[in-house]
């Protein structure tokens, strides 16, 4: 069965005739993209737009500590963007919302998994209020994030707000982009962003 819906631009996969010249039946989408840093946002969006999407990006990460380091990474996005002809949104940079999100849950997983929710919740009601059908992430392209709670904790914000997470395993361009960043110069963080994943960096590299 071959479907096209006016609109929604849906298509459906012929699982009986295989044929390549058929785009790989994926919906097309006007999409917010929440994005961590210049790096992890050049393999999604050249998937996303390689299949169709209209693609906004989002830069919110209050996460990220100290200020310096922010703007070293809002600047490389900056760039990147302008080359990319990549339309981004830069909320002020507020870390209290991060902290207050984390509060007591600064060791372990927790901490991370309130991180995520608050960046990811943003990225849908931005997503709502810009009338794009869905949100997603760049995190899906670090082998460094949990990529089943961030499925998770983005199809429940998903239900609660009421605008579809796009979710794709993104990881397999992660290599390939972060070697590409290096070559052109785009400046690569050394840590996930946090205070504490720096102080975690710091011990990890004094013991060696
Ligand atoms: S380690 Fe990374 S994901 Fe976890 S809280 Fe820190 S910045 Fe957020």
């Amino acid at each position: 069965m071959g479907t096209f819906q006016m609109g929604t631009f849906l298509f459906f996969k012929n699982k009986k005739t295989k044929n390549r010249n058929v785009p790989d039946f994926k919906k097309i989408m006007k999409l917010l993209l929440h994005t961590c840093c210049a790096p992890c946002l050049i393999y999604p969006l050249e998937k996303l737009r390689a299949k169709g999407d209209s693609v906004t990006a989002l830069f919110y990460n209050p996460n990220v500590h100290p200020f310096a380091e922010y703007k070293n990474r809002k600047q490389a996005v900056e760039d990147y963007s302008r080359k990319a002809n990549l339309e981004v949104i830069f909320p002020e940079y507020k870390p209290a919302e991060y902290f207050q999100a984390v509060n007591t849950k600064e060791y372990g997983k927790e901490r991370c998994i309130a991180c995520w929710s608050i960046r990811l919740k943003k990225a849908a009601e931005v997503a709502k209020a810009r009338g794009c059908e869905a949100f997603t992430t760049t995190l899906l392209v670090s082998p460094f994030q949990d990529q089943e709670l961030l499925k998770k904790i983005g199809s429940d914000i998903a239900k609660e707000e009421g605008v579809e997470f796009y979710y794709e395993d993104f990881r397999p361009g992660f290599k390939k982009a972060h070697e590409e960043a290096r070559v052109k110069g785009i400046y690569c963080q050394k840590y996930c962003g946090c205070i504490y994943s720096e102080i975690e960096r710091c011990r990890r590299s004094a013991k060696h």
